[in-house]
């Protein structure tokens, strides 16, 4: 028996065949490269998707989350509240820019920010005297964070409210998808992403014009109305035309690919609830599965279990961000980040993507009971 995939991007690949290699054709022969018809074409589809009024395409998850934190003229004196539990960029950002992160903790059930932590955090930073400008969401493994409450804290507050949706994309809240429930939202097209390309990509979402004529300017340079005045300090922030190309395509068969996720969710959950601890939705919540992530008694022998059995595991993340060298001298709460500590020495990720068979799924399941007896 062959190693099952963890993300199975060969099958996705054989599903769409001939009309990726044409969407690639077609910009070899029109050869615009950079901000090729594509581009816009993408961004008009993204946006229409998830409801958003404007989707700007960017080179990267990490650049969307720059751009608007960028527009917003966020930097040194500053503080952004960000989740400790989440993948190094949600941190990054800000402190590329000069800004402070403020680490919180996480909610156990959900592993997303507490809106509670919103708060405590803006005290801290005030007595460091630093001002609290932003807070930063992530919508860790695809469920989205409890964006009502974290919309009252950030009103409360003054502060910006920047979703990090780079697992999310697809996901939503009752009606609203993701997409449409922050001042702005970054999400990443990194290949292993539920919308992934075959390089690196990302947008940013927002209803906010303003907003975007600003980040249009941040992505090609600081660039004004001439090309040769630029009129801010900006990035070479675009998405290549392939990877445009090749995400409209993709994009085409998302919808069906949620639904194949959300199945495969739903006959793990089945199958393990009651051996392990099974991840936990909010009651409107949609989930886009990045990550199928479970609590086990112990992750070891499951992770040895499954690999006897050639199921590859992941663990996302096994230390929090102001636990890592570059960033533990960075403000935490003053209650601690106790759970996202006590999370991430047990979490435990399992195969998860949308060509993942009921044959393949029982020996995940399989490999999983037998290491959790
Ligand atoms: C992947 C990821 C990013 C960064 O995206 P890139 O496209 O790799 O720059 C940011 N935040 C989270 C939570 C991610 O999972």
């Amino acid at each position: 028996m062959s190693d099952i995939a963890f993300i199975d991007l060969k099958a996705q690949q054989a599903r769409l065949g001939h009309r990726l290699e044409e969407a690639i054709a077609r910009v070899l022969r029109h050869g615009q490269y950079i901000m090729g018809p594509e581009v816009r074409m993408l961004e008009e589809a993204l946006a229409k998707f998830c409801g958003a009024q404007h989707a700007l395409t960017c080179s990267s998850g990490t650049d969307a989350l720059m751009l608007p934190l960028m527009a917003w003229g966020i930097g040194r004196g500053d503080a952004v509240i960000v989740p400790t539990f989440t993948f190094i960029a949600t941190a990054e950002a800000p402190a590329l820019l000069g800004a402070t992160p403020i680490f919180v903790d996480v909610l156990p059930d959900t592993f997303n920010i507490n809106p509670a932590a919103i708060a405590p955090a803006v005290e801290e930073a005030r007595r460091r005297g630093l001002r609290p400008r932003a807070v930063i969401a992530v919508d860790l493994f695809g469920q989205p964070a409890d964006y009502p409450s974290l919309q009252d804290g950030a009103r409360a507050h003054g502060l910006k409210l920047l979703a990090d949706a780079a697992q999310s994309f697809g996901a939503g809240l009752g009606d609203t998808m993701v997409g449409c429930f922050a001042d702005a939202t970054a999400t990443s097209f990194f290949p292993a992403k539920p919308l992934g390309c075959y390089g690196d990509g990302g947008a940013v979402f927002t209803d906010d014009a303003e907003l975007v004529s600003v980040m249009e300017s941040l992505r090609v340079h600081g660039h004004g109305g001439d090309k040769y005045d630029n009129v801010r300090v900006g990035l070479n922030a675009r998405l290549d035309t392939l990877q445009a190309a090749v995400l409209l395509e993709k994009l085409a068969i998302f919808p069906e690919e949620l639904e194949a996720r959300r199945r495969v969710a739903a006959r793990y959950t089945e199958a393990l609830i009651g051996t392990v601890c099974t991840p936990h939705l909010f009651d409107d919540a949609r989930s886009s599965w990045a990550q199928y992530t479970i609590l086990p008694q112990d992750r070891a022998v499951i992770a040895e279990s499954c690999k006897r059995a050639g199921v590859p595991t992941a663990i996302y993340y096994p230390i929090p961000m102001h636990k890592q060298s570059g960033y533990a001298h960075h403000p935490v709460v003053p209650n601690g980040c106790t759970e996202a500590e006590d999370l991430a020495a047990r979490v435990i990720s399992l195969p998860m993507h949308p060509y993942l068979n009921d044959t393949d799924q029982d020996r995940v399941i399989a490999a999983v009971k037998a290491g959790n007896p």
